[in-house]
C-alpha cells in the first residue's frame, strides 16, 4: 500500500506529465484541422435518431450490391432525416423514385463507406496493409495487425482464419525486417475465431480445440521473429482466452518466447483478479509476456447482454470507474516489471499520463514504456506522444470491408457516443486540465429490471467455475440416485401401481433412469376422488394463501435448480444450457402465475345510482394435466401451477418417456408440504389411462401440451358430455408447429445462420417452436446454404453430460426410427446434406443435422412437424413470396425474419400469420411474461401460456348484480336529498 506522501507525488507528476502531454497536442490538433468524418460524427452526437440510422445504415451497407436496392435502403432509413452528405447525395434521394437517380446516388454513398473503411481499416488486403505499415514507420511508429473476417460459424471458417493468420506471418517476414523494433512483424489474434464452437460452459473442451489451431501460428510467429498480441473479445469468452493462452505459453515449444501478449479489459470488475492470476502465472513461466491494458471495446453489448438476462453487469456502470479501474491495473503491472512488459492502449490523456507519472516511479525510460492506439483515431496524440519521445504502436486492422463491418461500426459506435470523447480519440484544442482530473467514482445500486412486478429467473452463464463446478457436481449426485422407484401420488400419499414404466437414457439406452408406477382407470378413479375430496378446502382458501404457495414451491426449486437440470440431461436428453433454462422457466411459472392470480383476486366492482356490479372469479373443479417430454418440467410446472393457484386440484399425467422428473418434482411439492389431493401425481399410457381420465365427468379442465394428433383427440373427447355430466369441459390444448424463418436478401449472414442453427438444432429440433423451415430470398440463397451446412457440420453431436455437446440425442428409438423414415422419404424429391454420422456415439438415439435443400413449399418435408434436427431450406424470388411461403401451412406457432430493410420487417408484423413472431433473432427461448407463448390455427387452442390471460381460462367469472333500490330510496345516492 503507498503512503499517502507517494500518492500525492505521483498525482502531482500525472499533472505535469498531462499538461505537457497536453500542450504538444494542441499543436498537433491546429495543425491537422478537420475532415468530413467529423461533421458525420458531431451529427451523430446531437442527433440520436439520426444516429441510430446512420449506424444502421453502414452496417447493411456492403451487402447491397444493387444499386437500386441501395437506394431504396437509403429512402427507408433516412426517410425523415437529414443527411449530412454532399447536397447532391439528398437531392438524389428525394428523387430517387426516378430512375436516373439511382446511378447517381449509389456511388456517391458507397464512395461514403469506403471513406470510412479508409479512416478506420489500413487496407483490405496485406499489399495495402504493408503500405499502411510503412506509412506509420515513416512518422516513427510501430505496428499490429488484425486480420478482420467475418464470424467464424463453422470449422472451416476456423480453418481458414488460421490459414490467413499463418500466411500473414509469412508475408510480414518476408517484407519486414524483425528489426528494429519499430518495423518487426507484430499481429493481434481472436481466439474466438479458432474454434466455431467455442463454449463457456466447456472450457476444457474449448481451450483444446483453439489451441489446437493456435499453436501453428504461434510457431510461424516465432520462426517470423514476430509478435503476438491475444486480444479479449466478449465477456463470455474472457475464461477461454487466458486459459488458452496460459496453456499454450507454458508449453515446452513456447515457454521461453518472450514475444507473446495479452489484452486485460479494464471495464471488467473481475480485471484486477485477471491481473494477479496472470501475473502469478508469469511468475511461474519465468519469461516475460506483455500485457496489453485496455479499457475494452463491447462495453454496449455486454451491458445489454447483461440486462437482458438479468445478470450482474460484468463491466463497470460509470466511466469513472473504468477510469480508476484502468489506473489501478497499471499501478498493478508496473510494480512487476520483471514478470510482464506493459502496453499501454488508451488515448485518454489522463491515463497516458499516469502510465508515464507510474513508469517514471519505477525508474522507467520514456523507451521503455509502449502505448498503443487505434488506426483513424486520436492521430494528433500519436504524434505528439512520439514528439515525446514514447514507444507508440498502432493497432491496425485490416480486410474487405463487407467484414470489417463489425468493427467499423463499433468504432463508429464509440466516437458518436459524446460521452468518451477522451477514450475515442475526438480531440480538439484547449482540452484544458480538466481532462486531467483524478477518476472519482461515485458508489451506485443497480435494481433488476422488472415488468409488473416480475423478472425472470436469470439462466446461468457458465463462466464462472463455481458455477460449472456446482452443475457438474449435480449430475455426479444424480448419476448417484439412478435406477431407483417411484411410486404413484394419491392423495398425498404414495401409491403402488398397476405396472411400471421403465425411463431410459436417450443417450446411453441400457441405463436406466428409474422405474415409474403406473395407474390403471381404477387408480385413475381414485385420484379423481382424492381430488375431489381436497378441492373444497383448496377452492376456499384466499388468492394470496394460494399464491404463496407457488411461491414457496419457486424458491425450494431454485434451491435445487441444478439438481432438476442435471435429471433432464440424463432423462430428457438436454446439454446442460438447455436443461438449465427449463428449470428457470419453471420457476418463471410459478412465480408470474402467482402474481397473476393475486391480480384476479380483486373484485371489479361498478357501482350506478341503485345498482351494484360485482364480478369475480371461481375455481372450475378439477384438472387434468397432460404434459410432454420435451419441456419435462417448465411445461408441468406451467399447466400444473395454474391449475392450482386458480383454486383448483390436479391430477397430473406426465409423459411416459420423462416420468421421474415429474416424481421428483412431485416430491419436492410433498417436502414444501402442499395439502394431500390438491397435486396427484399419476403417470400412465396416455391413450389408455390419459383418454379414461380425459373422458370422466369428474374432470372439469384438461390442460395439454403436445402433438396435433393428441390435442385434436383430446378436443373432440372434450366436447363430448357424458353420462352424469353437469358441466362443458375446458380444454386447453397447446400443439405442434412448421415454423419458419424468412431471411431476407440483405439479411446479415454473422446473424442470421446462428440464429437459425440455434432455432433448427437447439435440443435437436426437439421444440415446438424449433425451425423446420428457412425461406431464403433471392440471390442470397447459395451463400447461405454454403455457410448454414458448413456451420451445421461443425456442430458438436453427444452425451450432453459433457458441456461442449450442442446436440445430444433424440428422445428415444420411436423418434429415432420415426425421423429416419422422414428423411428416407424426403431425399425422394429433395437433397439432403447431412452432418458428419461418422463422429456420432456408438449408442445412444444420435443424429447429425439434416439439411435438405430445394424444397418445394407443398412438400411434406415443408409441411408436417417432424420434431427432429431436420431442416428444409426453401428458396423465394421476394419478400412477398417468402411471406407467402410461411404462411402456407397448417400451423400458426412461431415464425422469425432476419431482415435490415424496415419495411419487410414491419410488412412481417402485420402479415407473418403466428402466434410468436420474432425478429432479427432465434425463434425458439420464450419467456415467461415477456415473450407469452402459443399459437393458432392447427397449433393450439388456448390463450398464451406466460401471460396476462392464460389464468382465466382457469376459472369462471361470475357477475353478481343487486339492484339497491328499496321504495324509491337508493343508498349511494347523495346530494339535493339532504
Ligand atoms: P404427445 O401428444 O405424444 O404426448 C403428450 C402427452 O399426451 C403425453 O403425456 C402422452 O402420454 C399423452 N397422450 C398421448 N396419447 C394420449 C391420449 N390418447 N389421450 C390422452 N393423453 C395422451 O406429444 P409429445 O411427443 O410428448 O410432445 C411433442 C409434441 O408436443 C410436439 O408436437 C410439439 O410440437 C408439442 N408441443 C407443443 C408445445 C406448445 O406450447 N404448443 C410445447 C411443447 C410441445
Amino acid at each position: 500500500m503507498p503512503s499517502a506522501a507517494a500518492i500525492a507525488d505521483l498525482e502531482a507528476r500525472i499533472q505535469v506529465l498531462g499538461s505537457r502531454l497536453l500542450t504538444q497536442l494542441d499543436r498537433e490538433v491546429k495543425a491537422a484541422g478537420g475532415g468530413w468524418l467529423d461533421v458525420l460524427v458531431s451529427r451523430a452526437i446531437q442527433d440520436r435518431e439520426f444516429r441510430v440510422q446512420a449506424l444502421r445504415f453502414v452496417d447493411v451497407l456492403p451487402t447491397l450490391q444493387d444499386d437500386a436496392e441501395l437506394v431504396a435502403h437509403l429512402k427507408e432509413y433516412f426517410v425523415n432525416t437529414a443527411l449530412p452528405w454532399p447536397a447532391v447525395s439528398h437531392w438524389s434521394l428525394r428523387h430517387s423514385d426516378a430512375p436516373w437517380a439511382v446511378p447517381i446516388a449509389a456511388p456517391l454513398v458507397r464512395a461514403t463507406l469506403r471513406g470510412l473503411s479508409r479512416r478506420f481499416m489500413g487496407g483490405r488486403d496485406t499489399r495495402q496493409a504493408l503500405g499502411t505499415i510503412s506509412r506509420l514507420q515513416r512518422k516513427g511508429m510501430a505496428y499490429t495487425l488484425d486480420l478482420l473476417g467475418e464470424a467464424v460459424l463453422s470449422e472451416q471458417e476456423a480453418d481458414r482464419y488460421q490459414q490467413a493468420c499463418t500466411e500473414l506471418l509469412q508475408d510480414l517476414a518476408q517484407a519486414v525486417p524483425a528489426s528494429p523494433e519499430a518495423q518487426r512483424p507484430h499481429v493481434s489474434l481472436k481466439l474466438s475465431s479458432l474454434y466455431s464452437q467455442i463454449q463457456p460452459a466447456d472450457p476444457r473442451g474449448s481451450v483444446a480445440a483453439i489451441a489446437a489451431r493456435l499453436r501453428p501460428i504461434l510457431a510461424a510467429a516465432r520462426e517470423a521473429g514476430a509478435a503476438v498480441t491475444i486480444d479479449m473479445e466478449q465477456y463470455a469468452f474472457r475464461h477461454i482466452v487466458m486459459q488458452c493462452f496460459m496453456t499454450v505459453l507454458t508449453e515446452p515449444d513456447f515457454r521461453d518466447w518472450p514475444d507473446a501478449g495479452i489484452a486485460i479489459q479494464t471495464y471488467l470488475k473481475d480485471a484486477r483478479d485477471d491481473l494477479q492470476t496472470l501475473l502469478a502465472w508469469a511468475d511461474r513461466r519465468a519469461t516475460p509476456v506483455q500485457v496489453r491494458i485496455v479499457r475494452g471495446a463491447y462495453w454496449d453489448y455486454e451491458t445489454v447482454i447483461a440486462r437482458q438476462h438479468g445478470w450482474d453487469a460484468p463491466v463497470w456502470e460509470q466511466k469513472a470507474q473504468t477510469d480508476a479501474g484502468f489506473e489501478a491495473c497499471l499501478e498493478l503491472l508496473m510494480s512487476r516489471p520483471g514478470s510482464v512488459s506493459v502496453a499501454v492502449a488508451s488515448h485518454n490523456v489522463r491515463s497516458l499520463a499516469c502510465a508515464m507519472a507510474l513508469a517514471e516511479s519505477r525508474g522507467l525510460s520514456a523507451g521503455d514504456l509502449e502505448f498503443q492506439m487505434l488506426y483513424g483515431m486520436a492521430d494528433e496524440l500519436k504524434l505528439a506522444l512520439v514528439g515525446m519521445g514514447y514507444r507508440l504502436r498502432v493497432y491496425v486492422p485490416f480486410g474487405e470491408t463487407l467484414h470489417g463491418m463489425a468493427y467499423l461500426v463499433r468504432r463508429l459506435l464509440e466516437n458518436s457516443s459524446g460521452q468518451s470523447i477522451l477514450d475515442t480519440g475526438m480531440l480538439k484544442t484547449g482540452m484544458g486540465q480538466a481532462c486531467l482530473e483524478k477518476p472519482r467514482p461515485s458508489v451506485t445500486h443497480t435494481s433488476r429490471h422488472t415488468h409488473g412486478g416480475f423478472s425472470n429467473q436469470p439462466v446461468h452463464r457458465f463462466v464462472r467455475q463455481e458455477e460449472r463446478t456446482a452443475f457438474a457436481a449435480a449430475l455426479h449426485a444424480v448419476r448417484g440416485r439412478l435406477d431407483e422407484d417411484y411410486p404413484l401420488i394419491i392423495g398425498g400419499e404414495p401409491a403402488a401401481g398397476a405396472g411400471w414404466i421403465t425411463s431410459s437414457n436417450p443417450a446411453l439406452p441400457a441405463e436406466v433412469i428409474g422405474r415409474v408406477a403406473v395407474a390403471d382407470r381404477s387408480l385413475a378413479d381414485q385420484a379423481l376422488a382424492a381430488a375431489h375430496a381436497a378441492a373444497p378446502g383448496w377452492s376456499r382458501l384466499p388468492a394470496h394463501e394460494r399464491a404463496a404457495w407457488l411461491r414457496k414451491i419457486a424458491t425450494a426449486l431454485l434451491r435445487q435448480r441444478d439438481r432438476f437440470a442435471a435429471w433432464q440431461v440424463l432423462e430428457a436428453g438436454k446439454n446442460w444450457t438447455e436443461a438449465d433454462a427449463d428449470v428457470c422457466e419453471a420457476i418463471d411459472f410459478l412465480i408470474y402465475y402467482a402474481i397473476q392470480a393475486e391480480r384476479l383476486a380483486g373484485l371489479q366492482v361498478i357501482e350506478l345510482s341503485g345498482e351494484h356490479n360485482r364480478c369475480c372469479y371461481r375455481p372450475r373443479g378439477v384438472g387434468l394435466v397432460i404434459t410432454p417430454w420435451n419441456f419435462p418440467l417448465a411445461i408441468l410446472t406451467g399447466m400444473l401451477s395454474a391449475t392450482i393457484v386458480s383454486g383448483n386440484t390436479a391430477i397430473v399425467k406426465p409423459s411416459s418417456l420423462t416420468p421421474v422428473i415429474g416424481a421428483h418434482f412431485m416430491q419436492l411439492l410433498r417436502d414444501v408440504g402442499l395439502p394431500p389431493g390438491v397435486v396427484n401425481y399419476l403417470p400412465g399410457h396416455g391413450n389408455d389411462v390419459g383418454e379414461y381420465l380425459a373422458a370422466s365427468p369428474r374432470v372439469n379442465i384438461i390442460a395439454f401440451t403436445g402433438s396435433r394428433e393428441v390435442g385434436t383427440r383430446l378436443l373432440g373427447i372434450g366436447a363430448q358430455l357424458q353420462p352424469g355430466q353437469t358441466h362443458i369441459k375446458r380444454v386447453i390444448a397447446e400443439m405442434g408447429g412448421k415454423n419458419a424463418i424468412i431471411v431476407d436478401a440483405d439479411a446479415d449472414l454473422d446473424d442470421a445462420v446462428p440464429g437459425v442453427l440455434q432455432s433448427a438444432f437447439g435440443y435437436q429440433g426437439q421444440k415446438c417452436s424449433a425451425a423446420s423451415r428457412v425461406i431464403v430470398v433471392g440471390k442470397l440463397y447459395a451463400a447461405f446454404v454454403k455457410r448454414l451446412v458448413e456451420a451445421a457440420q461443425s456442430l458438436t453431436v453427444g452425451d450432453p453430460q459433457q458441456p461442449g455437446n450442442f446436440l445430444g440425442p433424440v428422445i428415444d428409438a420411436v423418434a429415432y426410427a420415426r425421423i429416419q423414415k422422414v428423411i428416407e422419404e424426403g431425399r425422394q424429391h429433395a437433397q439432403l446434406l447431412r452432418g458428419d454420422t461418422a463422429r456420432l456415439p456408438p449408442e445412444g438415439h444420435f443424429m447429425a443435422p439434416q439439411i435438405f435443400t430445394g424444397v418445394a413449399p407443398q412438400d411434406p418435408l415443408a409441411q408436417e412437424e417432424i420434431f427432429g434436427p431436420v431442416l428444409a431450406v426453401l428458396r423465394a424470388d421476394d419478400f412477398e413470396e417468402a411471406l407467402t411461403i410461411a404462411n402456407a401451412t397448417a400451423y400458426a406457432l412461431t415464425g422469425g425474419v432476419y431482415s435490415r430493410y424496415p419495411a419487410h420487417l414491419e410488412r412481417a408484423r402485420e402479415a407473418f400469420h403466428v402466434g410468436n413472431l420474432y425478429l432479427n433473432r432465434r425463434i425458439t427461448g420464450a419467456l415467461v411474461s415477456r415473450q407469452p407463448f402459443g399459437g393458432f390455427k392447427l397449433s393450439g387452442a388456448g390463450s398464451k401460456a406466460g401471460g396476462p390471460d392464460y389464468l382465466l381460462q382457469f376459472m369462471d367469472t361470475v357477475c353478481v348484480t343487486e339492484n339497491t333500490l328499496r321504495r324509491g330510496f337508493a343508498p349511494d345516492i347523495s346530494g339535493n336529498a339532504e
